[in-house]
This record gives C-alpha cells, sequence and structure tokens, in this order.
C-alpha cells in the first residue's frame, strides 16, 4: 500500500494554545476529550496533555512533509 492521505487545505493555529501549527511538525484533527464531542486542530503537545485518542472517528494525526504539504500519519483504523 502506498496511497498517502493528505490534509487538504491551510493549517491555522492550535485550538487549545494557539501556537501556529504552520511550524509544528504535525498536528491532531481530533475530538478533544472532555469537550463533549467537539473536534479541533490540536498541536502533537496539546494531543498528548489532552489525551486524544488516535483512531477513526476519534483522531487523526499527520504529520509535515518535506516540500510542504502534510500526510496522514496515525489514526485510520
Ligand atoms: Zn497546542
Amino acid at each position: 500500500m502506498t496511497f498517502a492521505i493528505e490534509w487538504a487545505g491551510p493549517v491555522s493555529a492550535c485550538d487549545v494554545c494557539q501556537r501556529p501549527l504552520a511550524d509544528e511538525p504535525g498536528f491532531g484533527d481530533a475530538e478533544v476529550p472532555g469537550t463533549g464531542g467537539s473536534w479541533g486542530l490540536l498541536c502533537l503537545a496539546c494531543c498528548a496533555a489532552a489525551g486524544v485518542r488516535w483512531g477513526w472517528g476519534a483522531g487523526q494525526q499527520y504529520e509535515r512533509q518535506e516540500g510542504g504539504g502534510w500526510t496522514l500519519r496515525r489514526g485510520l483504523c
């Protein structure tokens, strides 16, 4: 399997700490624990602090690509 799922579109800032995600090695598109099911874009530090679960329906982690763009790293299943 050689396909890669890529994040389409811009990334803004971490919804928790407001750190610009463009400067991070990766980010999570995830359900934020304790929010009653609200999703956000979180930097990896906030994902870890919040206890984000990686999985379909829970959270996807994207990793920065050399040359730009983001590919799915965790959370497909
Ligand atoms: Zn953050």
